[in-house]
C-alpha cells in the first residue's frame, strides 16, 4: 500500500504515467520493469502541465526503455527443461526434468538440483504449472511460524494471509479486512526477504503511509530492513525495481 503527498495518473501520448508530487528539487522520470511502468517524481511547485511537457521531451528514451524491458521479459521466459537455472529460497538450482507416467511432482534432489517429474509429452505450460504448484506449497509451509513470530512482535493480528502472483509488488494488504497478500515469487527469494515483506505489510496494518512513523516501526522491528529491500530490488530476476 502506497500513500504519497499527492499522486495523479495521467495519460501522455498513449502512455499511462503515475505522477507523485513531493518535496524534492528536481523532476525524475523512471521506467520500471517488468512492464515498463512510467513513474514521475515531481517537485510540488510543478503542475501536471509542466510534468506533461517534461515527459513528452523524454518520450524517445521512455519508449526505448520500455522496448528493452519487453525484450528482457521475453528472454527470461523459462522453458522448464533440464539444465536451466531456477531459484528456490534464495539459492540457484539446476533443473532436472524426468518424464514419469504418474502424478507430476517436484523435489529437491540435493542442494544443487531440483527434480521435476512430468508426464511424457507435457508441454512447457504444463511443466511450469507443476513448478508453480510446488513453489506455492513450499511458500505456504514457510508462513505459519513467521506469522506467529511477527504477530507477537508487532502486536498486530492478521486475519487472512494469502499468496498470489503479482506483477509489480512483493506484497499488499487490506487494512479493513486485515488481509495480507504475498507475491508467489517470494518462494524463490531468501527467507529473510520473505520475512521483510511480511513485516512491511504488517506494519501497514498500523500505518498506511511510507512515512516517518512507518520507518520508525520498521527500524524497531527489523533494523536490517533496508538491506532486505535492496536485495529484493537488485535480484537478478525479471523484477528489478519494485516499490519497496
Ligand atoms: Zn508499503
Amino acid at each position: 500500500m502506497t500513500t504519497h503527498v499527492k499522486s495523479d495518473n495521467l495519460e501522455i501520448r498513449g502512455i499511462p504515467v503515475e505522477v507523485v508530487h513531493k518535496a524534492i528539487k528536481n523532476l525524475h522520470i523512471g521506467v520500471h520493469p517488468p512492464s515498463g511502468r512510467v513513474r514521475v517524481a515531481a517537485p510540488l511547485r510543478l503542475d501536471n502541465e509542466a510534468v506533461r511537457l517534461a515527459v513528452v521531451s523524454r518520450l524517445g528514451w521512455i519508449r526505448r526503455k520500455q522496448a528493452e524491458f519487453e525484450r528482457q521479459e521475453r528472454q527470461s521466459q523459462r522453458e522448464f527443461v533440464t539444465g536451466e537455472s531456477h531459484y528456490f529460497q534464495g539459492r540457484r538450482y539446476r533443473l532436472k526434468v524426468v518424464e514419469y507416467d504418474g502424478r507430476p511432482t517436484v523435489r529437491l534432489l540435493n542442494n544443487r538440483t531440483i527434480e521435476l517429474r512430468t508426464r511424457p509429452g507435457d508441454n512447457r505450460e504444463a511443466r511450469e504449472a507443476v513448478m508453480w504448484h510446488w513453489y506455492r506449497g513450499q511458500l505456504r509451509d514457510q508462513l505459519p511460524p513467521l506469522l506467529a513470530k511477527w504477530e507477537r512482535k508487532a502486536g498486530v493480528t492478521v486475519k487472512d494471509l494469502r499468496i498470489r502472483k503479482m506483477k509489480t509488488r512483493w506484497g499488499s494488504c487490506n487494512r479493513d479486512a486485515r488481509r495480507i497478500w504475498l507475491n508467489l515469487e517470494l518462494a524463490k527469494k531468501p527467507g529473510s526477504c520473505l520475512e521483510y515483506i511480511m513485516v512491511h505489510e504488517m506494519v501497514h496494518l498500523k500505518e498506511r503511509a511510507h512515512n516517518e512513523r512507518f520507518r520508525t516501526l520498521m527500524d524497531q522491528l527489523l533494523p536490517q530492513w533496508r538491506l532486505h529491500r535492496d536485495m529484493l530490488n537488485q535480484a537478478p530476476l525479471a523484477h528489478a525495481a519494485w516499490r519497496y
